[in-house]
């Protein structure tokens, strides 16, 4: 069959029904009879391994103890006392290899105990309810600046708020939230969570949140070190890499990230344009959330296509099988060399790589596939450092994030041990605040 005329990026290819059922809550939510069913799964180990695959401990046996007994907003302090964000955590984490991956009845059925909706099912219940669950101890006249809104600023500010201390969130963007706004796939987070989740974080009082302020621009490390008893950088990682690509400049070539992020942001999807035929590249969550994304909003043919073998990426096993099963197509061990177009991107050249002893190598072997829109979705790397020490383009940190500048701790996706997950950041978060707490206080 010829190839069809490419026409480039194009709004509303699908009604708005469909466009909702696209972006509809990936997981329905559990009932309190269907809680009570899955809390019936649990063995109550001890030693759980779902406890320790959780970066941030949460006792899994004890809240799924409590939802048993019928009394979820007890499971939820719980789960709440180890991580603040466990609404959003339950909504997104890939426990098929955290939690729910280290579960027993996984290894002896391949039925894992749903330990996600479980938590998602105690959060929600006691968020529902007016109050907030937990308060300040009396004040310390500590002051903290905590530079970053995400997930590891804000469980570093709350649990900061808890100790009694002040705590100022310096944020650059217009919400708060981190990824967890701008950056999750709409279908993980809807009605709005990130913007309600963080409203709620700030109930405990003792945070101010004053958005506008960039490090590196509005303020500086220099001088929160001077006017802040400590200084926590939660700033996560938002340089692009880029990709190096043979071809003439074309339109219709993109990073995964900003799409994403448009995507959240807009309140109505049959404004946002769309190609017909969408190449991503990449192997992470970003690449599979980007290109089911552009499935749903109408691109007739996604593709995303990977240097490495399929065991090597980066999206789980659950991610890969979702974007197939709405209709990405995935092609392993290819990577870009070149694009063509006249003007406007219409085709993105490949060459097939393999594994030899040298590692991963172009075999010379190229195809074409067409397209009139690509996404990068080749990782992130830090803005701006502040003259800390960096590795691999990430703060250098030690202990619970204490960096190498007196009075600064970093952790999240900005530091070394930042693993780009949201759970890995809100522990970092907080054990970063418990470690200033036990400066400040000694
Ligand atoms: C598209 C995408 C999808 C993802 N999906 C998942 C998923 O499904 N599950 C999962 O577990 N993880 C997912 N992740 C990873 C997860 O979102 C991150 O690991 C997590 O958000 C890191 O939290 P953080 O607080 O370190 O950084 P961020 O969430 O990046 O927050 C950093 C905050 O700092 C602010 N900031 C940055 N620079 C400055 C500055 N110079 N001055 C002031 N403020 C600044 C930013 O505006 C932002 O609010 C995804 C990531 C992406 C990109
Ligand atoms: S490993 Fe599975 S069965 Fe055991 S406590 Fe955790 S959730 Fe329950």
């Amino acid at each position: 069959m010829p190839a069809q005329p490419q026409t480039g990026p194009v709004a509303g290819r699908l009604p708005a029904d469909t466009l909702a059922r696209n972006f509809a809550d990936l997981h329905s939510p559990l009932s309190a009879h269907e809680a009570r069913v899955a809390a019936d799964r649990c063995y109550f180990c001890h030693d759980a391994p779902c406890v320790t695959a959780c970066p941030t401990e949460i006792d899994i046996p004890l809240f799924i103890r409590e939802i048993q007994a019928g009394r979820p907003e007890t499971a939820a302090r719980e789960i709440f006392e180890a991580n603040i964000l466990g609404g959003m955590c339950a909504r997104v984490c890939p426990t098929e290899v955290l939690c729910e991956g280290a579960c027993v009845r996984e290894a002896a059925e391949g039925k894992p105990v749903q330990i996600g909706l479980l938590q998602r099912h105690a959060t929600d219940s006691l968020m529902a309810r007016q109050g907030h669950p937990f308060t300040r101890a009396a004040r310390t006249g500590k002051r903290v600046a905590v530079v970053g809104a995400g997930p590891a600023g804000l469980s570093c500010a709350h649990r900061l708020a808890r100790h009694g201390h002040d705590v100022v969130i310096f944020e650059g963007a217009p919400k708060p939230g981190g990824l967890n706004e701008y950056g999750i796939a709409a279908y993980k987070s809807v009605d709005e969570f990130a913007a309600r989740e963080a409203a709620w974080i700030m109930e405990i009082g003792g945070i101010e949140l004053r958005h506008g302020q960039w490090l590196g621009g509005e303020i500086t490390l220099e001088t929160l070190r001077d006017e802040y008893d400590a200084v926590f950088l939660g700033i996560g990682l938002s340089g692009v890499n880029a990709l190096g690509l043979d071809g003439p400049k074309v339109e219709g070539m993109h990073d995964a990230v900003t799409f994403i992020s448009a995507l959240r942001q807009c309140e109505d999807l049959s404004t946002l344009p769309i190609g017909r035929d969408v190449v991503v590249i990449g192997g992470g969550m970003t690449a599979i959330d980007c290109a089911v994304q552009a499935k749903g909003l109408g691109a007739e043919t996604v593709t995303l296509v990977y240097r490495r073998a399929r065991e090597r990426m980066g999206a789980s096993r659950f991610e890969q099988d979702l974007a197939a099963q709405r209709g990405v197509r995935l092609i392993f061990e290819a990577a870009p060399v070149a694009v063509e177009g006249e003007g406007r991107l219409s085709g993105v050249v490949f060459e097939r790589m393999g594994e030899g002893s040298e590692g991963l190598a172009p075999t010379g072997d190229r195809f074409t596939l067409p397209a009139d829109q690509m996404f990068r979705a080749v990782g992130q790397r830090l803005g701006d450092a502040s003259g800390l020490k960096t590795v691999r383009g990430k703060v250098v940190t030690q202990g619970s994030g204490r960096t190498d500048m007196d009075k600064v701790w970093a952790g999240g996706d900005c530091g070394v041990g930042g693993d780009d997950l949201t759970v890995t950041a809100v522990a970092q978060g907080r054990d970063a605040a418990e470690d200033i707490h036990g400066t400040l206080t000694d």
